[in-house]
């Protein structure tokens, strides 16, 4: 059994929103995009699958579908096309954005959920947790994660990972907040024996072709995996916080650009 996971953020319209940093925007996709990606990915005959499913051990070789951060479009444009071809997906919120402009609100949430969509969190400020104290953690997972039960009246042990910061004590704070499944940002394909907290997903870009997702649900990411282990060197050398300003750098931001509506 394989599983190729999709990371996907906000979906839009005509435009994407204004205002926000390159580093995120480069991850929203417009409609026709996504359209163009959803027709690819139910050709290929690959079963989607959602988390629970996936954890349930649904042994069939499949495509799970995520969008973090709870942007706006996910729901209301992205949503209503994955219900139009009986899809489902989870959707990862930061329970600090909810209601800011440019993201979901309460109500989106619990139509979400109506709809047979998946509700995971994403944490509280959005803050990168491998910088974070060992309470910080627990509070960024506790927080939101209260938040979403309480406005749903169920049980939420799912999250993703800002930034993707994976390291061995978020796993520990993450079971001890009483989660039971953790997504990272790193490429990879989930099958039997994946660490359930160190799960694989591959990030869909402004730039991602139908035919690229066409060769994820083939289960090839070899190019994916080049790129992030290319990606590791300057990271690993420079340390993370130096490698956030080069990016940005390279990405043509101005510090504190787009901080409005979007703190990374
Ligand atoms: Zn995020």
């Amino acid at each position: 059994m394989k599983s190729v996971w999709l990371m996907y953020h906000d979906v839009y319209r005509e435009e994407p929103l204004q205002g926000i940093p390159r580093s995120a925007s480069m991850y929203h996709v417009s409609e026709k995009i996504f359209k163009q990606h959803l027709s690819v990915i139910i050709a290929s005959g690959r079963k989607v699958i959602t988390i629970t499913e996936f954890l349930k051990g649904n042994f069939e070789d499949s495509v799970v579908l995520t969008f973090d951060d709870g942007w706006r479009g996910s729901f209301e444009i992205a949503m209503p096309l994955l219900q139009k071809f009986g899809l489902k997906a989870t959707f990862f919120i930061t329970k600090d954005f909810v209601g800011r402009k440019g993201f979901c609100d309460r109500e989106n949430i619990l139509r979400a959920v109506s709809a047979g969509m998946e509700i995971g969190l994403h944490g509280t400020t959005h803050r990168m947790l491998a910088s974070c104290s060992r309470e910080e953690i627990l509070w960024e997972f506790y927080t939101c994660k209260q938040f979403l039960e309480s406005l749903l009246g169920q049980k939420i042990d799912s999250a993703s990972l800002p930034g993707g910061d994976l390291n061995r004590i978020i796993i520990a704070c993450a079971k001890e907040a009483g989660l039971k499944s953790l997504c990272a940002s790193r490429p990879g394909i989930n099958k039997i024996g994946t660490s359930l907290f160190n799960l694989k997903r591959v990030a869909i870009r402004e730039s991602t072709s139908a035919s690229e997702v066409q060769r994820y649900c083939n289960y090839n990411i070899n190019k994916e995996l080049i790129r992030w282990a290319l990606f590791q060197v300057p990271y690993l050398l420079m340390g993370k916080k130096n490698y956030a300003y080069l990016r940005r750098w390279l990405l043509g931001e101005r510090r504190g650009e787009g901080d409005i509506l979007f703190k990374p």
